[in-house]
C-alpha cells in the first residue's frame, strides 16, 4: 500500500503531510534541522581534528576520504533507485584543538574552534553554502583515536534540529562507513533504541543503516531525508508499531545509552 501525500499550506507543508500520523515522533523531523533534505548538490566537508589524542598521518586521511567518497557513491545510487536527485562531492581541512582543553567534550571544542557568534551549525553551513555554491555542505569532524560516534542533536521540539557529526576513526572498523550519521542530519532516527523501535526494524528494516550502522537506506529514512513523498507499505506498518512512542519515552532511551552523559548524542 502506498498512501499519497496530502499536500498542506505552504506554511504546514513540511509537517502534515500524513495527517492521520502527524503527530508521530518519527516525522516530525522530516526535512527539517541543520540539512533538510538530501537532496541536490551537496559538498560533504570533512574537518581533520588535530589534538594531543587524534594525530592524522596522510595515509589515515586518505583511507578516511576513501571511505568519504564510497559512501557517496553509494547513497548516490540508492537515490536514483528512489527517483531522487543527489550529487555528493567532498572537500577537507584540518584543524587544531587549543593544547590547554582539558575536557574532551567535542561538540563544545567544535564551538571554540569556530568562534561563531551563535554557535549554530546552520549559520555555519550557510556561510560555506554560499562560499562554495552548493545546496548543502554538512560538516563531519573526524578524530583519529577512539570513542563512539555520535550525533550531537540540538532542539528537536522546537522546529530547529542542529546536529553536529563526530566520528572517532579508530573504533570505525574496517568499514569506516560514514553514513549512519550523515542520515541524522538529515533527518533519520535511530532504530536501535528503545526496544519497540529495534523490534520493529529488526522485522521490517533489518539491514537499515540506522539499526546496523552500515549503508542501507530503509523506506522510512528515503521518507524521512526527503527522497520520497510517499510512504511504502513497509513505512506505514513501522510508523503504526512504533506509534506509542513519545520524545520523552525516545530521551529516556538516549540517556539510558550514554549513561545519562549527554542525552542529546545519538
Ligand atoms: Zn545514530
Amino acid at each position: 500500500m502506498v498512501i499519497k501525500q496530502e499536500r498542506g499550506t505552504m506554511a504546514d507543508s513540511n509537517r502534515h503531510f500524513y495527517p492521520m500520523y502527524k503527530d508521530h515522533v518519527y516525522l516530525k523531523a522530516r526535512k527539517f534541522g541543520a540539512c533538510g533534505a538530501m537532496t541536490g548538490n551537496i559538498e560533504l566537508i570533512v574537518v581533520f581534528v588535530n589534538d594531543s589524542k587524534s594525530v592524522w598521518s596522510d595515509a589515515e586521511r586518505k583511507r578516511f576520504l576513501n571511505a568519504v567518497r564510497y559512501d557517496a557513491e553509494y547513497l548516490e545510487k540508492q537515490a536514483r533507485n528512489w527517483g531522487a536527485d543527489l550529487s555528493i562531492d567532498y572537500a577537507y581541512f584540518e584543524v587544531n584543538v587549543p593544547e590547554n582543553q582539558e575536557e574532551r567534550w567535542y561538540d563544545y571544542l567544535m564551538e571554540d574552534f569556530f568562534k561563531h557568534p551563535e554557535k549554530r551549525m546552520e549559520t555555519l553551513q550557510e556561510y560555506y553554502e554560499k562560499k562554495l555554491g552548493f545546496d548543502d555542505t554538512p560538516l563531519l569532524f573526524v578524530f583519529n583515536c577512539e570513542g563512539r560516534s555520535y550525533c550531537y542533536e540540538g532542539d528537536r521540539d522546537n522546529n530547529y534540529r542542529e546536529e553536529r557529526p563526530v566520528y572517532f576513526a579508530k573504533s570505525m572498523g574496517k568499514d569506516l562507513s560514514i553514513t549512519h550519521e550523515l542520515l541524522h542530519l538529515y533527518g533519520a532516527y535511530d532504530y536501535y533504541y528503545p526496544e519497540l523501535t529495534k523490534e520493529t526494524a529488526k522485522r521490517l528494516f533489518p539491514d537499515s543503516s540506522m539499526l546496523t550502522g552500515n549503508r542501507e537506506v530503509d523506506d522510512l529514512t528515503a521518507f524521512l531525508i526527503g527522497w520520497t513523498e510517499y510512504l511504502t507499505g513497509k513505512a506505514i506498518e513501522f510508523l503504526e508499531a512504533t506509534q506509542s512512542l513519545d520524545s520523552n519515552s525516545i530521551n529516556k532511551a538516549i540517556n539510558d545509552i550514554w549513561d545519562g552523559e549527554n542525552g542529546q548524542r545519538r
